[in-house]
This record gives structure tokens, C-alpha cells and sequence, in this order.
């Protein structure tokens, strides 16, 4: 098939959270499989050119309407880890993507809104006719909207357009002349049908249109498909997606293994593999020996939780917090890396690096740091992400395979990837640690159990590395799950 995939983010070029990976690492196993695959994202200043090979002007004069006016475009193409990606650079007065950040800007709708139309009329100026584009949150949201509402109309062919929502929380809500700018007609889609917001009812929802417009819309566990068809979970657009429920699906994600895996890892300093045991305890307490020297904690063989985590609400920071103290208190070392976009957070976080950093029981490194995040999946004992909410989460994943058990708070798709050893109907399955409610207890019985298993458990403690190990976390099987909904036979 031909597939076409178009989003803000792709690892490890443009990436700000588990989007990044998820565009990657499916558009991988799709070639893999033997798929043509080809992606459209921004080109920003800001992306990491030195892992973009033979980068090439692509095409040179692409005009896109914005504002009553055409704007050139220049389109690059590089490879990407093999992939191809096409990057859209318009020549516009404020240099939409020439500011350093990919998310952080005032003007944010324009810049994607403005996106979405640049690959649609890419699409149709290059004479590409793909079986499937599939596009990921609000960003790229408009796409199935723009191909109805305007490029099916110019003769631009596309068999499907599938839309994944990564987090229901951010919807890209806007006023009209937003998307008049495009050449969309808001008078027309200020309808409850389109994309009249449910709450907000002057303003226009892109994640709505999305899910209207897409012939199938997907998010990225079963779990989350429920929980945002409630109330509780559904962010005002539990009803649409009740309504919608037979075009949506939940399809849990995957984890690029030629990137996350002890056995192959560039990054970490010693590798392992779950086939052969002695070397996978030898190798991964070495990993964590390195690690602990590196961030200059106490010696010994305390257990080590960490978390690699964006710093948002989402995450529980409040959870977090009660982690570090509750595994120091209990004879545990702790380690968090993490980084946030608001400087009140950051400031507390900083706060509380200061106290702890004495004590050389906890570490916290307070940025974006791929290596180091690799070495804390190899190194840590066990792995934390006590979320509030967590549409798939990919760090739980990433740890089982490099054997680091995680503790989870059974929600969304940590529900569906992480086992209680003590808890879970699923005992066959079990691989980590459990809890369900958000709270200082739910945190402090996660954390104790994990303690408690890995002081006086150790060969149930081993036996479960190994199994998360072995786990099959790969794109395959999901892949699968995407091409059938693409309309692959
Ligand atoms: P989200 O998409 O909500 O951020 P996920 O768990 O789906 O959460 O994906 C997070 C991804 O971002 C993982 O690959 C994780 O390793 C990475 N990540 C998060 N924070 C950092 C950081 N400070 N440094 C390096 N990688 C990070």
C-alpha cells in the first residue's frame, strides 16, 4: 500500500513525547512489511538535522493559500533512520517554523492549520494519490476535513483517511477566521454536525472534525477507546465519540525495537539479552552501577526506581513527588528525568532538586536527555509512571524490555500493558506493579509491594525480568491491526 503519514512530531528528528516514537516506529514496521511509506511534517528550525540524511529540495515552488494570498513553500526530503520524510517550509512573514520550538508559540493554530493545507496541496501539486493518509492529533486534524471539504472537489485522490488521537486532551480549539485563513468556509462548519465545539459553541473544534471526517479514527490503547466515551474521560467529546463509536478503535502501541532494545543499545554501556540469563544479571547491574556512579548515588544495592517523564499534570506530578520521598524512606534510591514547559513546575522541581541532591539517595535531572533516558531504562531496578490519565504511555513498555518492572496506576494503557504479580485476574501475565487510585496511598502501596519484591523476593524478581524481557512490544502485531483498517487484504 501506499501510505502517507502526516503529523508535528517523528522520532528522533522532532520529538517532544510518545507521538515522535509512534510515528516512527509504525511507519517502520509498514515499510518493513513492505509498504510504501512517506512523511509530511513542518520543518522547523529547531529539528535535529544531524540525524537527516541527504536532506534535498524536493520541490521548489509550492504556493499554499493563506490570508487571501498564495505563500511559496519550499519542500525539502531526507531520510530519517531509512524513512522518507518530507519536511514544508513556507516562505511566510512570521516564519511559522523558524522559532526555535515546535509546540511553544501564541500562535500555534495558525502555524498547523496553515500546515494541514501544505500537504494537502503538496499532495495534489506532486500528483500523489496514496491509499491511505493517516494523520495524528489536532495538528494534522484538518486533513480529513480539508480533503472533503475542498481537495476530493480538485481531483485529489485518497482511499482513506485515518486520524490517531494520542491525547484527547489537547483538541485545538479556535475561532473562525483561523481556518477562513486556509480557505475553509466557517460559517459552514460552525455546525454541530462538523465542527462546532460541544461546550464552547462559538468556537471550532479540529479534533472534532477529525473525528466527523476520518473514515476511521483510532487512539492508541483499548483501554483509552472506553474511557473517553465516559464522561469522566471524554473531555466534553465523549458524546461524538459515543456516537462515532463504530469508527473508532483503540489499537495499543508498539515500541521501536531497533532503538529500545538492551541487546542492540548503543546508548547504554553494557548490553543484554534475555536469552541468556547470566549476562542479562550481570550486564544490566553493570548498567546500573553506571548509572548510579554517573549521577553520583550512594553506593550499594538498594533498589532503583526511575521515571523519564514529561513534567505536565498529567503525569501526576503530585505522584511523583510522594514517590521519590516514599522510596528514599524506605530504603530505595530514586532517579527523575523530566523537563516541563511551565516555569512554575520547573521552579519546583528545582526546589526539590536542591533538597535531595545532598542526601545522594535521589537524583533529578531536570531536561531532554535521550542518552541518559536510555541508561535509566537499562539501570533503574523499577520504573514509575503513576498518571493520571495515560493514553497508551510508551516508558512502561520501553522498561519491560529492558527489564525494569514497572509501577503503574491502572489507567488507560498502562491498564492494558502492566500486570499485577499479586493483584491481576491475569496472574500468567503479571510483570509489575499496580495501583489504582491516585492518591498518597495508592502511590505508597505501589512502591512498598515493588521494595518489598525486590529485598526479599529475588528470584521471583528475576524470573520477572526476564518475562518483560521477552515480551513481544514490538510494531508488529499492531501494525497488522492499522493496515487491516487501512483496507489492506
Ligand atoms: P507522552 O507522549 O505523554 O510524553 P509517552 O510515555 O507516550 O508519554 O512517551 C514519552 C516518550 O518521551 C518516551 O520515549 C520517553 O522516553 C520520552 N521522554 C520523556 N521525557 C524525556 C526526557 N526528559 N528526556 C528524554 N526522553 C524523554
Amino acid at each position: 500500500m501506499y501510505i502517507i503519514h502526516t503529523a508535528a512530531e517523528i522520532a528522533p528528528i522532532a520529538k517532544v513525547g510518545g507521538l515522535a516514537d509512534v510515528v516512527a516506529g509504525l511507519s517502520k514496521e509498514l515499510v518493513a512489511q513492505g509498504h510504501t511509506v512517506e512523511i509530511i511534517i513542518p520543518k522547523y528550525d529547531c529539528l535535529d538535522y544531524s540525524s537527516v540524511k541527504d536532506l534535498q529540495i524536493a520541490y521548489e515552488n509550492l504556493y499554499s493559500y493563506y490570508r487571501g494570498a498564495w505563500i511559496r513553500n519550499t519542500i525539502w526530503r531526507g531520510f530519517v533512520d531509512g524513512l522518507t520524510v518530507f519536511m514544508i517550509e513556507p516562505h511566510d512573514e512570521t516564519h511559522f517554523f523558524q522559532r526555535g520550538s515546535y509546540y511553544d508559540c501564541p500562535d500555534n493554530m495558525e502555524r498547523f492549520t496553515y500546515f494541514s493545507r501544505a500537504v494537502l496541496e503538496f499532495l495534489l501539486k506532486s500528483n500523489r494519490h496514496p491509499d491511505v493518509v493517516h494523520s495524528h492529533d489536532w495538528h494534522t486534524g484538518l486533513i480529513p476535513v480539508l480533503y472533503h471539504e475542498m481537495y476530493k472537489g480538485l481531483g485529489l485522490e485518497i482511499k482513506k483517511n485515518i486520524f490517531t488521537i494520542h491525547n484527547l486532551s489537547h483538541q485545538g480549539l479556535t475561532e473562525g477566521w483561523i481556518i477562513d485563513a486556509i480557505g475553509l468556509k466557517s460559517a459552514h462548519l460552525l455546525h454541530f454536525d462538523r465542527l462546532q465545539d460541544e461546550t464552547h459553541l462559538h468556537l471550532l473544534n479540529i479534533l472534532k472534525g477529525a473525528i466527523v471526517y476520518a473514515d476511521s479514527c483510532t487512539t492508541v490503547s483499548p483501554s483509552y477507546a472506553k474511557e473517553i466515551q465516559t464522561v469522566e474521560g471524554g473531555c466534553g467529546l465523549n458524546r461524538l465519540l459515543t456516537f462515532y463509536s463504530s469508527k473508532l478503535v483503540g489499537i495499543l502501541n508498539g515500541i521501536d525495537i531497533s532503538y529500545w532494545n538492551p541487546e542492540t543499545d548503543p546508548l547504554i554501556p553494557h548490553k543484554y539479552s534475555p536469552k541468556n540469563k547470566d549476562q542479562f544479571f550481570k550486564n544490566k547491574a553493570r548498567c546500573k552501577d553506571h548509572l548510579k556512579k554517573r549521577l553520583h548515588l550512594n553506593e550499594g544495592n538498594k533498589p532503583l526506581i526511575g521515571i523519564v517523564t514529561r513534567l505536565v499534570h498529567q503525569k501526576g506530578l503530585d505522584l511523583i513527588v510522594q514517590a521519590l520521598h516514599r522510596t528514599v524512606e524506605t530504603g530505595g534510591q530514586f532517579i527523575l528525568m523530566g523537563s516541563s514547559p511551565d516555569p512554575i513546575v520547573t521552579e519546583r522541581f528545582n526546589l526539590l532538586q536542591e533538597a535531595v541532591l545532598p542526601t545522594h539517595e535521589a537524583h533529578l535531572e531536570l531536561k531532554h536527555n535521550e542518552i541518559l533516558a536510555h541508561q535509566i531504562f537499562a539501570g533503574c531496578d523499577a520504573f514509575i509512571i503513576p498518571s493520571l490519565f495515560e493514553p497508551c504511555g510508551l516508558t512502561q513498555q520501553i522498561s519491560l524490555k529492558y527489564g525494569t518492572l514497572p509501577i503503574a496506576r491502572r489507567t488507560g494503557g498502562l491498564a492494558d500493558t502492566v500486570f499485577d504479580v499479586e493483584t491481576s485476574p491475569h496472574q500468567k501475565m503479571g510483570n509489575g506493579f499496580t495501583f489504582d487510585h491516585p492518591t498518597t496511598e495508592g502511590v505508597n502501596w505501589g512502591v512498598d509491594r515493588t521494595l518489598k519484591t525486590f529485598m526479599h523476593k529475588r528470584i521471583l524478581w528475576q524470573e520477572l525480568m526476564i518475562k518483560a524481557a521477552n515480551l513481544d512490544l514490538s510494531w508488529h502485531l499492531p501494525a497488522g491491526q492499522y493496515l487491516q483498517l487501512y483496507g489492506h487484504h
